[in-house]
């Protein structure tokens, strides 16, 4: 798996959540299909007149959220940028031949006048698998997207008892000195957490 593999499948996936923040700091979530994805750079359009627009060009964080049908989750991490106003109406176009229905949405001029277009290139990438055995999990970047890392790690007050592995779902922490989550595998439960007598796992 890779950055450009979970933009493929989420291009596959077609409608996507787009979640921003508002004015007020509440999450703000809506589905978008108007998308044209790049490699490693997804464009999307939206009307000016709408909240959505207000938000990405106000705040600008955006999380996008797709599921497969495998059982994939992709969640993608991101400030949006408005394209270049010379570049608006190229893109605009492309969106527009790629999703047809859009032209009954927004027919003739009108998609000129309402829409404004947006970039994703920086971008951290969050993939988790709950269709494979043992489910797997990973991060990835696009552009200059920093990973934000999550989940739980073994420190060295271990004492070894071994209460963390029987009471992990997954089976993925090995015996060691310390102990070790294997992280590709970790649900981000948190009962090696909650059981440990010694208090060595600590939460990122
Ligand atoms: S429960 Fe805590 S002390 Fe025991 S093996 Fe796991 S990490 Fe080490
Ligand atoms: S958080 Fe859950 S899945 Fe991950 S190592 Fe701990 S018990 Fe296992």
């Amino acid at each position: 798996m890779d950055a450009k593999t979970c933009l493929k499948k989420l291009e596959y996936v077609g409608v996507l959540a787009f979640a921003t923040v508002d004015k007020n700091g509440a999450p703000q979530i809506r589905n978008i299909s108007a998308i044209h994805y790049e490699p490693e750079r997804m464009i999307f359009f939206t009307a000016k007149g709408k909240a959505f627009c207000e938000e990405l060009m106000t705040d600008g964080r955006v999380q996008v959220l797709g599921y497969t049908k495998y059982k994939e989750m992709i969640r993608l991490s991101a400030k949006a940028e408005v394209i270049a106003e010379d570049e608006q109406e190229k893109w605009i176009d492309i969106i527009f031949a790629e999703q047809p229905y859009l032209y009954n949405v927004y027919p003739d001029d009108t998609r000129k006048m309402a829409g404004i277009v947006f970039e994703i290139k920086n971008a951290n990438i969050e993939y988790f698998n709950l269709g494979v055995n043992p489910i797997f999990r990973d991060f990835y970047t696009i552009g200059d997207g920093n990973i934000e890392k999550k989940g739980y790690y073994i420190t060295d007050k271990c004492i070894g008892c071994g209460k963390c592995l029987k009471s992990c779902p997954q089976r993925c922490i090995e015996e060691g000195e310390p102990y070790n989550i294997l992280q590709n595998h970790c649900l981000h439960c948190g009962n090696c957490f909650d059981v440990c007598p010694a208090k060595a796992i600590e939460k990122r």
